[in-house]
């Protein structure tokens, strides 16, 4: 495995690669990796000839009251762990060798940006397909592999993706989850021990959403003030961002769940800002 640190570097790669006929799989990531990162790149190393991962924390989808600083980090680490998972490269690039000084251009979905965790985290998206644009630029991934747990992050990406006709196919993964379901992510380590115990709870709400609608409540209000009711006894600790049913495309609110229903949130646990989501409807 190649370690790059230059994005020249990085784009000469792929493109000695593509060159020799080489296809590629990118599993872009932020770093400290658990299982839910490692299933991104066993399921793309299966994809293509080669794969690179790349680890930025990427300044520009970090809000300035955001973790940017305190992001966990362990370099060293995750780079035995993309070696093991067969990356032929990992990306690691400086924030300054991706954004100049005076760097100016965006990319932006405003439409499904604005809603769930776009009204807490308003330039979030657009630092995050800025960044992604870049790395489908560099690496000419043909395919990239996103998780399901950033559900509005993937459907960004995907519209990104067919708007602007860029050549790579976006495949998105399900959430892996703790054995009580927590959803897996770099900042659960943010949780005191008191509030990892409540944090499972975050999915019992949307599974008790779920088996609503499997009962046929249809109603969105009520099935979201059922899920609220379990959050005020069984989640005390946790301090409502959002929780809400939108279409798994276009985002947009519903009123009921009679079509295709994502219902999604983002908790707060201390220090930690944790979301997760699940389809009601596929
Ligand atoms: P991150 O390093 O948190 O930016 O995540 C990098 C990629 O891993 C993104 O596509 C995430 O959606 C994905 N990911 C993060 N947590 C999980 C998880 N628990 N299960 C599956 N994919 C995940």
């Amino acid at each position: 495995m190649q370690i790059l640190t230059s994005p020249q570097e990085l784009a000469a790669l792929c493109r000695q690669w593509h060159t020799a006929g080489d296809d590629i799989a990118l599993v872009p990531t932020m770093g400290y990796y658990h299982a839910g990162h490692m299933d991104l790149m066993r399921h793309a190393r299966g994809l293509a000839r080669r794969m690179v991962v790349s680890l930025f924390v990427n300044p520009a989808q970090f809000g300035p009251d955001e973790d940017l600083a305190a992001y966990p980090r362990d370099a060293e680490r995750d780079a035995t762990i993309a070696r093991e998972l067969g990356a032929d490269a990992l990306f690691m690039p400086e924030p300054g060798s991706m954004y100049a000084a005076d760097h100016a251009t965006w990319v932006e979905v405003p439409e499904l940006a604005r809603g769930l965790c776009g009204q807490s985290r308003p330039i979030h998206f657009r630092g995050v397909c800025t960044v992604v644009l870049k790395l489908f630029m560099l690496s000419q991934a043909d395919v990239a592999v996103f998780g399901q747990k950033d559900w509005q992050q993937q459907a960004i990406i995907r519209r990104m993706v067919r708007d602007l006709n860029l050549p790579v196919r976006i495949e998105s993964r399900p959430t892996v989850r703790e054995e009580d379901g927590l959803a897996l992510s770099s900042r659960n380590v943010y949780l005191s021990p008191e509030e990892r115990a409540q944090a499972p709870h975050i999915q019992q709400g949307l599974l008790l959403a779920r088996s609503l609608v499997e009962g046929g409540e249809n109603r969105v209000p009520v099935i979201r003030d059922a899920v609220l009711a379990h959050w005020v006894r069984h989640l005390p600790l946790g301090r409502l961002d959002y929780l809400s049913i939108v279409h798994p495309q276009t985002l947009a609110a519903l009123d009921t769940t009679d079509g295709p229903a994502l219902m999604a949130c983002a908790v707060r646990m201390g220090k930690a800002r944790l979301i997760d989501n699940i389809l009601l409807r596929p």
